[in-house]
């Protein structure tokens, strides 16, 4: 298939046999092609000696000078000294390690040629430890013609080794393909792909070493730009293939969704009512409905789904909806119970810890067709779960699924009709160029706005030797009618010892606020105890819930409108947005307490920073992306981005536009040339694609 030469493997190098060829795959590198994508960490200058006379502590450059000295020194260390010169000036070489051999060697008067850093000694500068080795006197000395690179190595490969394959897989770089066309990187003013290996590899001796170790250099850029294009035409590829899927064409007259809204207290704000507009017109159509829906915490999502769902439910199919946790799955089937009973529609429910009983019966519900909207965790997506019509699938809080769970509910689905619709929910906002990029099989909505009269939530960090005033907070604000939240986080990476936090806070609550109904919600508790206290919180019965992370996500009761975060240096600012989500969606004035433990690091102290100025989860994300990277931010969907190589996210965000662009010429203009380029750079990685 791929019969390019250098996509053969690493062993038609010379000098790579199976051991080598073993440890360069813990390097991820494979093919001659691996080896040229490998770029060094960095350069170093040895295309001319310099005078020693020149140097300065931190410069690392090659010398040449004659002994003046040598001898061995018994200090704290033995060491063996050298002293040259070059006539500009001296410097000593100093070996802690060295055999009676090397010694003689460098005897008085013979001409040495060292390479290394030089750094500030006791009386001279000093190399320690530097590449060396006597120039004979007949010898005529070369330098180097370009600057050496350094690459990244591991145990048993060594810089000369890697230097070597570099070397020999450079003579097989003719045989690279170029995918870009000349008239888009003379548009870009970007190098080819050969010329960019090469400076990249083996660069002139003129070329400034500070350009190269920035990554702004227009031969990085290139490479960076043709592996986000090849990870952006992956996901344009799977695109393109589930649009050549069929899937039920919904129309109808939109009566349930009518009945629907004027049910409901309140009406929609306009940025719901365009996506869900969006969301109607995928759905009517014959191709599978791909649609990201983001929105901010509190944005209203729930809603969102509720309308597309009873469009599908209104054609007779059913609709599977999808949620992370049993928590919020279950929050979510009493509230489309409590939607859409009323409409006369049954809503099932299956969770992993359903009893054999129950999960018969709603299972018997789920298959015969009986119930028309199901509602759980993954569990919905177990082998034995055989939906009758399933015409929609919505997922929630997608960023807590991978990929191949959602790929797997869309071929539950899979019939002779076609592929089931999806609609996945977000509330991690995703910067517009990122989502361009790796959002690029789906289709984007944003609801950019809030329901009307909230009132963002204000933040304060506070050291947690100050708990007793945020305990005399949790009392006011509950005299005052309103419910907390307390949230317990991780102390140790352990879920267990976090559950006895939880349950040691909330009694030390109780004990210290006698007036109150103190609660709790912990990951270790069984579902229906679970439930049962989110419903007395719901109810207004608990009055202040102490919870572990647990409540994370989706949780809702407007009521709610203190939070206070325990050891809240601990959390990454996503999770953080999430969890201060949970109170400001009423009408009341809301609080987050973020309690830290001192000292604080620098990046905890941003974080926190962070939380207390915005309460804009797009801003939030922007930073988050900052400090943590794309990998994280994005989760385990996109597979690909834990495998950038050369690219990166955050320094080469500028490159996004252009890369977008590309890919529409690409597809319309080249398409023999995109599935080549894809597979370049992902590799095997772009089978997931074709689940
Ligand atoms: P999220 O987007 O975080 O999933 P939810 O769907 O849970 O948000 O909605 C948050 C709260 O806002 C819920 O109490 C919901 O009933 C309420 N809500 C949703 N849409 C509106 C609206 N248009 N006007 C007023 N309240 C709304
Ligand atoms: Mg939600």
């Amino acid at each position: 298939m791929n019969n390019d030469p250098a996509s053969l493997p690493v062993t038609c190098l010379k000098g790579v046999g199976p051991k080598v060829a073993e440890k360069l795959a813990r390097l991820g590198l494979y093919t001659i092609q691996d080896i040229l994508f490998h770029l060094p960490l960095r350069y170093e200058d040895r295309t001319r000696v310099v005078p020693i006379g020149s140097l300065r502590p931190g410069d690392s450059a090659v010398v040449q000078g004659e002994v003046l000295l040598t001898e061995v020194r018994f200090g704290k260390r033995r060491s063996l000294l050298s002293r040259i010169s070059d006539g500009t000036g001296s410097l000593t070489i100093r070996l802690f390690h060295f055999n009676a051999a090397q010694k003689a060697s460098l005897e008085r008067g013979a001409t040495l040629r060292c390479y290394g850093e030089v750094r500030r000694g006791a009386s001279t500068l000093e190399l320690i430890h530097p590449e060396y080795r006597v120039v004979l006197a007949d010898e005529a000395t070369t330098v180097e013609s370009s600057l050496t690179a350094v690459y990244p190595t591991t145990e048993g490969v060594h810089q000369l080794k890697l230097r070597d394959l570099s070397e020999q897989a450079m003579s097989h770089i003719a045989s690279l393909r170029e995918w870009l066309p000349a008239s888009l990187l003379e548009s870009l003013a970007m190098p080819t792909l050969r010329e960019a290996l090469r400076m990249l590899h083996r660069p002139a001796a003129d070329v400034p070493l500070s350009g190269l170790s920035d990554g702004g250099h227009p031969a990085q850029q290139r490479l960076a730009f043709e592996e986000l294009l090849a990870q952006h035409l992956s996901m344009r590829q799977l695109r393109e293939r589930m649009q050549a899927h069929q899937a039920p064409a919904l129309r109808n007259s939109g009566e349930f969704n009518k009945r629907f809204l004027q049910q409901l207290p309140f009406e929609l704000t306009a940025a719901q009512q365009r996506v869900v507009k969006e969301c109607l017109r995928d759905l009517s159509r014959a191709v599978p409905m791909q649609r990201l829906v983001q929105g901010d915490v509190g944005s209203g999502k729930t809603a969102v789904a509720a309308c597309a769902l009873l469009h599908a439910v209104e054609s007779g199919y059913q609709v599977a909806v999808m949620a992370p946790t049993e928590l919020l799955a279950e929050q979510h089937h009493r509230n489309f119970r409590d939607w859409l009973e009323p409409l006369g529609i049954k809503v099932a429910w299956l969770t992993g810890s359903l009893k054999a009983a129950a999960r018969r019966e709603e299972m018997a519900a789920i298959g015969g067709g009986a119930a028309q909207v199901v509602v759980g965790t993954h569990a919905l997506f177990q082998d034995d779960v055989e939906f009758d019509r399933l015409g929609l699938v919505v997922i929630d809080e997608q960023h807590r699924f991978g990929v191949h769970q959602r790929l797997a509910l869309r071929e539950k689905g899979r019939r002779e009709e076609g592929h089931p619709h999806q609609l996945i929910m977000t509330a991690t906002p995703i910067p517009r160029t990122l989502a361009m990029t790796f959002y690029a099989d789906l289709d984007c909505s944003v609801i950019d706005e809030l329901p009307p009269g909230r009132t963002p939530v204000s933040t304060v960090v506070i050291p947690d030797s100050r708990r007793a005033d945020i305990v005399l907070r949790v009392e006011q604000a509950c005299a005052s009618g309103r419910q907390v939240y307390w949230v317990c986080t991780l102390i140790e990476e352990s879920e267990t010892l976090q559950c006895e936090a939880a349950e040691d806070t909330a009694q030390a609550l109780a004990a210290a606020l006698p007036g109150l109904n103190v609660g709790l919600v912990h990951g270790r508790m069984k579902a229906a105890d679970k439930e049962a206290g989110m419903r007395a919180f719901k109810a207004g019965d608990i009055d202040l819930l102490v919870a572990t992370t647990v409540i994370e996500v989706g949780v809702d009761v407007p009521n709610a409108s203190l939070m206070v975060i325990e050891n809240a240096e601990r959390l990454g600012l996503a999770q953080l947005h999430q969890l201060r989500g949970r109170v400001g969606r009423g009408a009341h004035e809301s609080n987050c307490v973020l309690l830290y433990r001192a000292p604080l690091g620098q990046r905890a102290r941003d974080r926190l920073a962070v939380m207390r100025e915005t309460t804009d989860g797009f801003e939030i994300a922007r930073h988050d992306l900052e400090q943590r990277g794309p990998g994280e931010v994005l989760g385990t969907r996109q597979t690909g981005l834990a495998m950038l190589r050369i690219a990166d996210l955050v320094r080469d965000q500028a490159l996004l536009p252009a890369v977008e662009q590309a890919a529409n010429l690409l597809m319309q203009d080249y398409p023999g040339h995109v599935s080549p380029l894809v597979r370049r750079w992902l590799g095997e990685a772009t089978r997931y694609g074709e689940v």
